[in-house]
């Protein structure tokens, strides 16, 4: 794993022996002997992981860290504070300063190297987020959001897995003060069981809980659909250095020693739990801006993005198989008058109406967007043109038919008109295609609209609808059994 670590000691021995601790890992270390000089390394080399030791003369580590986390360009760099007090109070002022862990020296390897791996993976899926994030900000789409440290940690749903009903109680009084609803799971099937039926924000394992089934437990749960993102808490004994170093490389996320102190415990449960929040957010800001890049909001409809992408490759992958591929372009007639008369709102849930029809009545394969402000696209994969020609003419039929009920009480009879066009060959393009459905739909705007025209081939040749016998016919049929084809 590439990993770049900024070293923070004021005592040359101790950055020196961390160097290459470090470095026999193959990290990459870079080091600072204070404060400030360690604010200016970490903004310029901006690492990974910042290793920061706590006693220092001028600023100390407390005060580094709250700057680093301050600082938009440093926030997200994990700080683990080294701290040569074993003082549990040291270690909870640190937590609260942001740090996102810390080690007491002389600092154990297994401890080392097992922090400082979690912690870039973690900064690696975090910056991947991040990043997709600024891409839908930079295209304007959703405000980008702001860090983990502004998200609540109250409330969450916590799975306590312990088989101690002492421990139990003490973690249930400790957590109940932020508000958690706590669940209890004594035995490993039991944590399995409710791990995979509820909705949880994080996990507390006991090392202790099952002989040695705890480790086994939580790759189960990195293992499980439901749990996979969800983080892990583990309590161990001093003794169980090793068994903690695999947890930590199994996915567990955070740790904490017996006894347990009742403050640090507060503290790694909510920063689990923003941490989880803030990923959450990211991800649901993500799914939006990606569905609003691609979607047409008025409509639902995909857009004309999507669509240009979309069509080359599904005309690709159909024409190869030998199939056909047919494209409908939709124009609502006089759609100008609607709006003049009605207003714009009226039109807009005219457009509304329309993208709900045409996607009633075509196949749920079938690709339906929305091309421009009242012009409609339907792909059709794997269809011939007679096939084609019919679901156009029912979809016209549909419209003429039903007039549309605004909300304002207005009934109003709309009407389409409708060019098809088909594309066989593999050497047609996408905009060839496009091109001969748009000829088609202005024949039919010629003849009078309010009809379905197919084109024959690229020099502007069509065939209107009517004048395939008994296709109208054919298509109220179908409308009459509301059948989609
Ligand atoms: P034709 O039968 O020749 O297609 O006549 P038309 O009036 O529909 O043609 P034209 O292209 O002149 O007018 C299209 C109108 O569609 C103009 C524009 O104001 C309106 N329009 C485009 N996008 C929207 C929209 O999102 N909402 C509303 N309400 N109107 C829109
Ligand atoms: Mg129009
Ligand atoms: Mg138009």
């Amino acid at each position: 794993m590439p990993g770049r670590i900024l070293v923070v000691d004021d005592i040359p021995a101790n950055v020196r022996l961390l160097e290459a601790k470090l470095s026999s890992e193959y990290f990459d270390v870079i080091t600072a002997s204070s404060g400030p000089q360690a604010l200016e390394v970490a903004k310029a080399e901006a690492p990974d992981i910042v290793l920061l030791d706590v006693m220092m003369p001028g600023m100390d580590g407390f005060e580094v860290c709250k700057r680093l986390k301050a600082d938009p360009q440093t926030t997200h760099i994990p700080v683990v504070m080294v701290t040569a007090l074993s003082d549990v109070s040291d270690r909870v002022r640190g937590l609260e300063a942001g740090a996102d862990d810390f080690l007491t020296k002389p600092v154990r390897d297994v401890a080392l190297f097992a922090r400082v791996r979690s912690l870039i993976r973690l900064k690696m899926v975090m910056d991947e987020w991040r990043l997709r994030q600024q891409t839908s900000s930079e295209l304007g789409i959703v405000p980008s959001t702001a860090t983990p440290e502004h998200e609540s940690f109250h409330n969450a749903r916590i799975l306590i897995c312990e088989a101690s009903p002492i421990e139990t109680a003490n973690l249930q009084e400790v957590l109940a003060r932020d508000g958690h609803y706590l669940q209890v799971a004594a035995t490993i099937p039991d944590s399995q069981r409710q791990a995979a039926a509820g909705e949880l924000d994080l996990v507390i394992v006991d090392l202790a809980l099952g002989d040695d089934e705890a480790l086994r437990l939580c790759s189960h749960l990195r293992a499980q659909e439901k749990t996979r993102q969800t983080p892990i808490l583990l309590i161990a004994e001093e003794d169980q250095t090793a068994k903690l170093a695999k947890s930590l490389d199994l996915g567990v996320n955070d740790y904490l020693m017996q006894p347990v102190d009742r403050n640090e415990l507060l503290a790694r449960v909510r920063t689990q739990i923003r941490r989880r929040r803030f990923q959450d957010r990211l991800r649901a800001s993500y799914m939006q801006s990606l569905s609003m890049a691609l979607t047409d909001q008025l409509t639902g409809l995909y857009n004309r993005n999507y669509l240009m992408t979309h069509l080359s490759g599904l005309m690709q992958r159909t024409l190869a198989s030998g199939k056909a591929l047919a494209l409908a372009m939709i124009d609502v007639d006089t759609f100008k008058q609607v709006n003049d008369t009605h207003g714009h709102a009226a039109g807009d849930e005219v457009l509304a109406e329309l993208a709900q029809r045409m996607t009633h009545y075509t196949r749920n394969f079938d690709t339906v967007a929305r091309f421009g402000g009242e012009e409609f696209v339907v792909v059709m994969p794997d269809i011939t043109p007679e096939l084609a020609m019919l679901v156009a003419e029912r979809l016209r039929l549909r419209v003429a038919d039903s007039p549309m009920k605004l909300k304002s009480g207005v009934v109003l009879p709309i009407t389409i008109s409708i060019g098809v066009a088909v594309s066989r060959h593999q050497a047609d393009r996408s905009e060839d295609l496009l091109s001969r459905a748009d000829q088609a739909l202005y024949a039919a705007k010629r003849q009078g609209r309010n009809r379905v025209v197919l084109a024959n081939d690229d020099a502007g040749a069509v065939t209107p609808a009517a004048e395939i016998v008994g296709l109208k016919e054919r298509a109220e049929k179908l409308d009459a059994r509301a059948e989609p084809i």
